[in-house]
């Protein structure tokens, strides 16, 4: 491919789905720069995927995988779908960047510009991949936030929270809130063993504007662990802790011109999981293919990534839920969600589902509540916000 001296693609930020991109773009023969802060960082979440989400990549990069894991809310079910949890280091060396010019840098959003361009030290496409909030997360940040406080235990310390389960993809008992009173932002427990006689306990709040506090989330974990039995010494010197911050809508705006984001940098976020690293893993090939096409002349480059599709419009609709239901209103529609098949619970919880079969699981679990509970979500849909209003929260736009 002539490319003078300017590289074919450039990709600013190393997380999963810059790096699967770069080493993707690589792989079909195109001349790569990547720019990071800490290009050599193994990432540091802990990542979970579901196990018909793996596609090519290796078994090597599963950690852990639990079979059957379990939803609770008014009764108990098993979600019939392999759970995984990735090695990082793993899933890097899967995703190899040996014929990439690694280079260590921290861009801001002109930097990208001058990046763009066909002089030498230049790239003809530049993927923004530098996550959601590449200047840091702000403390007052209005915008829909998933948050979670997460501590790892040994597996026999963490037994009486898993309850029999295999591994919890979301308990919404309410063992968290204090004897009778469920008032305020539903939560739920996240258990999974990591492997190696490790479990992660992660009190998470799925969506809430503003965020929920870490302080609380922590609180809200130490009540209900502690009322399952686990001792209170286990819960406050834990083996590791984990906090989560996940902004629901990504950036909440596009790119500069002329620039792809890719990712949680783009509209790669599931709005109403949360989840990215699937979605990221399974199109990085296709778009790195897209771009290799493109400079060719061979088809069209890329104008836009995870472009807005009537699916986004209908997950939309389900954070504006989320961010609204109260207790029991959660507790009913993931009873519902319970309840349903298992191709419409990955429908529901796939970003790459499609309209109709987002549409659907929707429906099957609107169908499957009851006649108040359904009014309650009607109104969450429609109606204004759950506690404090922020000018994000009040007026949800239905684009990015
Ligand atoms: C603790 C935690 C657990 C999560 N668990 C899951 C999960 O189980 N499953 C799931 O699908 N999602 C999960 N998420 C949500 C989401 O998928 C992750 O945030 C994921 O890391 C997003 O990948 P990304 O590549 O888009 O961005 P990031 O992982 O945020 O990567 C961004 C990269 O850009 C670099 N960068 C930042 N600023 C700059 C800059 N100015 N210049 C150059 N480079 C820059 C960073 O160093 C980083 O390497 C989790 C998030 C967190 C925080």
């Amino acid at each position: 491919m002539d490319t003078g001296s300017a590289f074919d693609l450039a990709v600013v930020g190393l997380g999963p789905a810059g790096r699967a991109v770069a080493s993707r773009a690589a792989a079909r023969g195109l001349s790569v720069l990547a720019l990071d802060p800490r290009p050599e960082a193994v990432w540091s979440p802990t990542y979970g995927i579901w196990g018909d989400e793996l596609n090519e990549l290796p078994e090597s990069v599963v950690r852990a995988r639990v079979a059957g894991p379990e939803l609770r809310a008014r009764r108990r079910h098993t979600l019939h779908r392999d759970y995984l949890v990735l090695d990082n280091l793993a899933l890097q060396q899967a995703l190899p960047l040996d014929a990439v010019e690694v280079r260590r840098a921290r861009l801001e959003d002109a930097d990208l510009v001058d990046l763009l361009g066909s002089r030498p030290g230049q790239a003809r496409v530049v993927v923004d991949a530098r996550g959601a909030r590449p200047e840091g997360h702000l403390p007052d940040d209005p915008a829909p936030a998933q948050t979670a406080y997460g501590i790892v235990v040994p597996a026999e310390d963490a037994a009486p929270a898993l309850d029999g389960a295999a591994g919890l993809l979301m308990d919404w008992r309410t063992d968290w809130a204090d004897e009778g009173d469920r008032r305020g932002t539903p939560t739920f427990l996240y258990a999974i063993p990591l492997g190696q006689g490790r479990v992660l306990l992660e009190e998470t709040c799925l969506a809430a504007a503003p965020a929920m506090t870490i302080p609380e989330l922590k609180r809200r974990l130490r009540r209900r662990l502690v009322s399952r039995g686990i001792r209170p010494a286990v819960v406050d010197a834990p083996l590791e802790r984990e906090i989560v911050r996940i902004p629901m809508r990504g950036r909440g705006h596009g790119p500069a011109e002329g620039i792809l984001a890719v990712g949680t940098a783009g509209r790669g976020g599931n709005l109403v999981t949360g989840y990215s690293v699937a979605h990221s893993l399974r199109h990085a090939d296709e778009l790195a293919r897209a771009i290799g096409t493109g400079l060719r002349g061979e088809g069209r480059l890329p104008s836009e990534i995870d472009p807005t599709g009537p699916g986004d419009l209908l997950r939309e609709m389900g954070l504006r839920a989320l961010l609204r239901l109260d207790v029991d209103g959660t507790l009913e529609l993931f009873e519902a969600f319970g309840r349903l098949p298992v191709q419409a619970q990955r429908d529901f919880m796939s970003r790459d589902s499609t309209a109709p079969a987002m549409a659907s699981a929707m429906w099957g679990v609107f169908r499957r509540m009851p006649p108040r509970a359904k009014r309650a979500l009607v109104a969450a849909t429609l109606g204004p916000s759950r506690g404090r209003l922020s000018r994000s929260s009040a007026r949800i736009p239905l684009e990015g």
